[in-house]
């Protein structure tokens, strides 16, 4: 069984203000300790022996920046073990995902994780579990227990209205990575693709297959990178790792 790894990192970082890193970066650029951040999530993955080609996606533009940036780091190529492949993105991230699984090279029972660029910190554990539990149920995600209360709303032109409260104990929010054998994925998506359904992630896609996706839990460290706050706070959780490695 090989493992591939799917890296969207494609977007635009519209919720991002400039700050650290080059002025109006997409967020998977900006630094980290002085890292960008797709640099950080990559590592985390090539640390797995299991893993057999990492496909990064980004917009085209970005394409000869991220080549550098992976020199400069002394990570990868297509030759490399394992290979790092560079895709060009799409307008969403569906299709920035669909474009990186028409090149993964990969068998029908081989497993796929996608991980967003933007979530940098992802314990060895976390990615360790989801590709234990694909073996077992051929899909599975990452997810955290809801501590706040979510209320379902319709949006109003001064805001919003609430039109339901959901019980948090059926509640889960969803990480990344999400896996899956690599056949069933192609089918959800072609099926998706044909239907003209757009998802916010895989799990969706999968689901509205009709088939079962397993959660396994998150960890508060597996945090998306989307504010200036956020950054804040992964500094804080590297600090910690550092210090717990002594
Ligand atoms: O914008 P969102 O929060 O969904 O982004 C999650 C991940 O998907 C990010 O790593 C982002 O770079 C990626 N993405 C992409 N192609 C897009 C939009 C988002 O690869 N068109």
């Amino acid at each position: 069984m090989r493992v591939f790894v799917i890296l969207p990192a494609a977007g635009l970082g519209t919720r991002m203000a400039a700050g650290n890193g080059a002025p109006g970066a997409p967020k998977q650029f900006l630094e980290l300790r002085s890292t960008p951040i797709l640099i950080h999530t990559l590592r985390a993955f090539l640390r797995l022996p299991s893993v057999a080609g990492v496909y990064i996606a980004v917009r085209k533009p970005e394409v000869a920046r991220l080549e550098a940036l992976l020199q400069a780091h002394a990570i990868g190529g297509a030759d490399s073990t394992p290979p790092v492949h560079i895709i060009e993105g799409g307008d969403t991230r569906q299709q920035s995902v669909a474009h990186a699984l028409a090149a993964v090279a990969g068998g029908e029972d081989d497993i796929v994780l996608v991980h967003d660029a933007v979530r940098p910190l992802v314990p060895e554990a976390v990615i360790a579990r989801t590709i234990e539990a694909v073996e077992r149920h051929g899909a599975a995600i990452v997810a955290v227990p809801a501590v706040d209360t979510i209320k379902q709303v319709e949006r109003t032109a001064h805001g919003a209205i609430i039109t339901a409260t959901i019980p948090r104990e059926h509640v889960v929010l969803a990480q990344t990575p999400q896996g899956f054998r690599l056949g069933l994925l192609r089918r959800a998506f072609a099926e998706a693709e044909a239907d003209g359904f757009v998802g916010t992630d895989e799990s969706s896609i999968v689901e509205r297959a009709g088939l079962q996706v397993a959660v396994v839990p998150g960890t508060p460290e597996n945090l998306k990178i989307t504010q200036q706050g956020d950054l804040d706070l992964a500094e804080f959780f590297l600090a910690q790792r550092e210090k717990a490695r002594g």
